[in-house]
């Protein structure tokens, strides 16, 4: 069998394929083949050559970068088999966001999966995760790799927010949520949880809410969260309503137009205590688009892969967890993929 580090190794660009001459998420830089694993802009950069991706994965890079974001894209579905320069390439659903993929690489009897980013819970906006068998090589996100990290069911956080709403009727509700991805699963989760009031939302939502409806993907009545007029009876209509914005949008003057706000943010780092208090957040909420320490644990378990490799995030205890466990594990310290999108 092929040796794994000759069908991909890091790079300073990102996990190169010698064999195919491509790059999985490619980071710094154009490269001229890349393969990626969902649309978050740590990953999905525009520029590049070739681009082959899940099609909702090259529908949100449109909607971020424009139509001409790549030279060329390929879209690929779930579990359908590709060949890049005699190296088999496909994708299995990661669970992390729309569109969000494993990449399965394969080459002389050698089967690699890169995860992208990932998570195990229920998501109602994207498939879950789907082990891949037989995986001689694991290579995995660390995000939340520590044991201190364990995510709180998502229907109690819901359940919180939902419940801070009815007991604050006269306070607007301002919650940051990362604009792809966790905007849209805070939506439609209220929505399961019964929340049928229009929602409010930024700007920079509209187009990747437009995305995921396009997907299938309802989300119900949105309404834009702008203040052009400026009469205070414009300003009192928000009272009792929900307002979903970037995270950012809530540190500057933005957050204060709304009348007496609740300062909300749908994060896993929100877990942290010291976090949530230095962001001034009043409610924070334990959501997160990343497997935490029982599901990064579980699932080396379960997909029992003869070596792992872990990406980025909080290496060194995972490593160590799977040394204990009699693994073989390694960390390739990847740089550039940013972790604000817990
Ligand atoms: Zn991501």
């Amino acid at each position: 069998m092929l040796r794994p580090d000759l069908l991909l190794h890091p790079t300073p660009k990102g996990l190169y394929c010698p064999p195919g001459d491509f790059y999985l998420d490619p980071v710094r830089g154009a490269v001229d083949r890349a393969v990626i694993s969902h649309g978050h802009s740590d990953h999905a950069r525009g520029g590049h050559g070739k681009v082959l991706a899940h099609p909702h994965t090259l529908a949100i890079m449109a909607a971020r970068y424009g139509d001409s974001f790549a030279k060329q894209t390929q879209a690929v579905e779930y579990g359908e088999a590709i060949e890049i320069n005699g190296v088999t390439v496909w994708l299995s659903p990661a669970g992390h966001i729309l569109g969000s993929s494993q990449i399965v690489v394969e080459h002389k009897g050698l089967r690699m999966v890169f995860t992208g980013d990932y998570k195990r819970r229920a998501d109602p906006t994207c498939p879950g995760f789907e082990p891949v068998e037989n995986t001689h090589v694991f290579i995995s996100e660390a995000t939340f790799g520590l044991p201190v990290f364990r995510h709180p069911p998502t229907d109690q956080e819901i359940d919180r927010l939902m419940r801070s709403v009815a007991d604050n009727p006269d306070r607007t509700h301002c919650i940051g949520a990362y604009s792809l991805g966790k905007a849209q699963r805070v939506i439609k989760h209220l929505r399961l949880a019964g929340h049928d009031r229009p929602i409010y939302i930024h700007g920079s939502l509209e187009k990747l809410c437009e995305v995921y409806e396009a997907a299938g993907v309802t989300l119900g009545e949105l309404r834009p969260a702008t203040l052009e007029d400026r009469s205070k009876a414009a300003r009192e209509a928000f009272r009792g309503e929900i307002v979903i914005a970037p995270p950012g949008a809530f540190e500057g003057k933005w957050a204060q137009r709304f009348p007496d706000p609740v300062i909300g943010f749908a994060s896993g780092w929100m877990s942290v205590k010291q976090r949530a208090k230095q962001r001034g957040v009043e409610l924070p909420l334990v959501i997160s688009d990343h497997a935490d320490w029982d599901e990064l644990t579980d699932t080396v378990r379960e997909v029992d892969p003869q070596e792992l490799w872990i990406t980025y995030g909080r290496e060194d205890a995972l490593v160590r967890w799977a040394e204990l466990e009699g693994r073989r594990a390694k960390p390739l310290r990847m740089v550039g993929y940013e972790e604000e999108m817990g």
